[in-house]
């Protein structure tokens, strides 16, 4: 049995940054496990369910946006896609935008097969109250804060090329940080973004050059 520790281990900023990442770590386990337990139950492979979810979230979606924000390669996520079309969950159609571009989206089989999926991972995925106007109470504020840490960890894992799609504020070029006394904003829509309003993904997201 190891020797009970005299001292608190965090000493340093390095040691509680480190301690940050092994804890985001361990939750993201945690979490795949959970979806890979779902996905089992719908027959699904667990890039078929994040893919239904990403769908659900994002509504008609380039295949290689899919295949970014979920980072795999193209030929991985044609192959899920495929399955899932045969399965009648998605269809695809070329982009009115890019006659180029194949978009996916899911039929109303695959919209309902989502929003079975979701209700069963909301009480996880969802650690607070559910109601959009629930109160804040006395976690909100740390809550706050700890998103905005993670928020700046994506970041500075997008800028070393490990993440290549971030879909949120701090890399957006709408995003203006806070200044001495005044909260950050984002320009586009003309709103204050303190820690809590911070979002992870945003359909106005747009990378910063
Ligand atoms: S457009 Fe979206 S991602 Fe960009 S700063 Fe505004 S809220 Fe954040």
């Amino acid at each position: 049995m190891n020797a009970p520790q005299k001292t608190p281990e965090a000493t340093s900023g390095g040691e509680v940054a480190r301690k940050l990442i092994d804890a985001v770590e361990r939750l993201g386990r945690a979490l795949g496990s959970a979806r890979r337990e779902v996905a089992t139950r719908y027959g699904l492979s667990l890039l078929g369910l994040q893919l239904l979810e990403a769908l659900d979230r994002r509504g008609a979606t380039a295949v290689g946006e899919l295949a970014a924000e979920l980072d795999v390669r193209q030929p991985t996520i044609s192959d899920a896609i495929s399955t899932l079309e045969t399965r009648g969950l998605l269809t695809k159609h070329r982009s009115e935008l890019d006659r180029r571009m194949t978009e996916v989206e899911l039929t109303a089989a695959g919209a309902t097969t989502a929003g079975r999926i979701l209700e069963e991972l909301t009480p996880i995925l969802r650690p607070g109250p559910n109601e959009p106007a629930a109160p804040l109470d006395y976690r909100s504020a740390p809550r706050a804060q700890a998103l905005q840490v993670v928020l700046e960890e994506i970041h500075r894992l997008q800028t070393a090329g490990v993440i290549t799609v971030n879909r949120s504020c701090l890399s957006c070029t709408h995003f203006a940080p806070a200044e001495l006394g005044q909260s950050a904003r984002c320009l586009l829509l003309a709103v204050d973004l303190p820690p809590a309003a911070l979002r992870v993904h945003c359909a106005e997201h747009e990378p910063r050059a």
